[in-house]
């Protein structure tokens, strides 16, 4: 039935009715093809890892379209199957039980956004009326003939232009954001649009169109197979934004911040940008430094919020926090919301003033505020968000020191800490500073901002992403350990 469902076998062979007998040849065929898309051994029987792989939640699109000469077609292109416009418009007509609805929006448009920075092609929200592509939350069979499978198994399904593009979810599913637990409603929706526009699954298994999931990973860059693949329908994106020029031997925008690592505060935006603010300064950085034409003026740019800042973060809702001395910021994107700044103890009862760090942990989704030597967690879920056994000692924090300047959640799923100009990586699974060569606390400068490698410290070969590994399963485990300190 896997085989059939996923196009390896041809749905007649397996059709009593067909007359047609099911050989042992076939099967094993099939199984190689199904082995040899998943990245496997080609051994054409049902062993261990094989089974294992039909049994990782995926996607519900086949892997092979169709049979004989038509399988031989360019994997990107259906049949021609591309929209002929390039500004789409879509609407969640059914949206999930257990998310907000702001939320969901969010994620889905961050979503198409990873398909519209590769291309020219735009899409735009719209609520009722007629739309290129229709996304709904739907549990069972709902109207397609595709019926979903509960939990696990199918994640989702979508249509091809030529289809109708429509994208499904299933609803059993417990979908998530930014979390180690359920199941990543960007990544899926991401993939999921990609057939939307056209493509089929990649037996790349680095792509995103590799029809297997993952587990969370909010490493948000498109594979150069997809890439390629998308292009190849919809062209290259004209006009892009000039690439951001990190010259490593050059202090170049890093300046002040080349001189003295050293920051107040960074935080990742819900677009995904991250940026950095140190006294009446801000950067954006890039992958490998800073972004060009920086620093600004975090007052000539974030109407409102003030100089020299304690803390920030960007909480689920898709707002970013600021904190310094004992009031609070709310932003969306770069404009601060009305009536702001606040007290802290007015929306963040039982938090100190003047805190270090805050910063929402990719463990368990709750946001913690550092200060000095001990640490808080709060859960707005709860009453009251911060537990009487709160504040607790930062030597819980396996090889952190006290005093953290700031902290960020990545787009690779580590967590930083940053203090002095160095910087500590946080292993979120094993719950400790990772070991890694050269070692914790790096200098900030080098690692983060692009600055040029300086005196007596290691320098290593390869200057990019930190030099990180993203992890690779879930931090379910790892939540419960830190739970049970409670
Ligand atoms: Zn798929
Ligand atoms: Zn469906």
């Amino acid at each position: 039935m896997y085989l059939t469902k996923f196009g390896y076998m041809d749905p007649a062979s397996t059709n009593p009715n067909s007359g047609a007998l099911l050989s042992a040849e076939s099967v094993e065929k099939s199984i190689k093809e199904f082995q040899a898309f998943a990245g496997l051994e080609q051994t054409g029987q049902l062993d261990e890892v094989t089974l294992e792989m039909m049994n990782t939640p995926r996607c519900g699109v086949k892997d092979k379209v169709g049979f004989g000469t038509e399988a031989r077609k360019k994997r990107y292109a259906l049949q021609g199957s591309r929209w002929r416009v390039r500004d789409l418009t879509y609407s969640i007509g059914k949206y999930p039980k257990g998310l907000l609805k702001a939320d969901v929006d969010r994620e889905i448009a961050a979503a198409f956004k990873v398909w519209s920075d590769a291309t020219n092609l735009t899409f735009k929200p719209v609520t009722g009326g007629k739309v290129h592509i229709e996304v709904r939350f739907e549990r069972g069979e709902h109207g397609d003939g595709d019926p979903f499978d509960g939990p696990g198994g199918t994640l989702a399904h979508a249509y091809f232009p030529i289809y109708g593009g429509d994208a499904h979810f299933d609803d059993t599913e417990s979908w998530t954001i930014n979390s180690f637990r359920g199941t990543n409603l960007f990544q899926v929706a991401a993939h999921e649009f990609g057939h939307s526009l056209g493509l089929s699954h990649s037996d790349v298994q680095s792509a995103l169109m590799a029809p297997f999931y993952r587990g969370y990973q909010s490493s948000f860059k498109l594979d150069k197979d997809d890439e390629t693949a998308i292009q190849s329908l919809y062209g290259e994106r004209e006009s892009r934004p000039a690439p951001p020029t990190v010259t490593p031997t050059a202090s170049s925008s890093g300046g002040t911040l080349c001189a003295d690592g050293s920051i107040d505060a960074i935080v990742t935006m819900s677009d995904k940008e991250t940026y950095v603010f140190k006294g009446s300064e801000y950067w954006k950085l890039t992958d490998n430094g800073v972004a060009t034409g920086y620093p600004r003026s975090i007052s000539r740019d974030w109407g409102g919020l003030s100089s020299n800042l304690d803390a920030a973060f960007t909480w689920t809702n898709g707002k970013t926090y600021f904190f310094k001395g004992g009031n609070y910021w709310r932003f969306t994107d770069l404009t601060m919301d009305a009536d702001y700044p606040k007290a802290i103890n007015k929306g963040f009862a039982g938090i100190p003033d003047d805190i270090d760090t805050a910063f929402v942990w990719s463990g368990n989704g709750k946001i913690y505020f550092f200060k000095g030597r001990n640490y808080w967690r709060f859960d707005p879920q709860q009453r009251p968000p911060v537990k009487s056994t709160y504040p607790k000692p930062i030597s819980n924090w396996e090889g952190l020191p006290n005093y953290i300047d700031d902290a960020l959640q990545y787009s690779n799923g580590y967590t930083y800490f940053f203090k002095d100009g160095q910087y500590y990586r946080f292993n979120d699974r094993a719950f400790r500073v990772d070991t890694a060569s050269p070692d914790f606390p790096r200098p900030v400068g080098y690692w983060w901002f692009g600055c040029p490698a300086s005196g007596n410290q290691i320098a290593p070969n390869v200057h990019n992403n930190k030099g990180d590994v993203p992890p690779s399963s879930m931090g379910d485990v790892m939540e419960d350990i830190f739970d049970a300190g409670e």
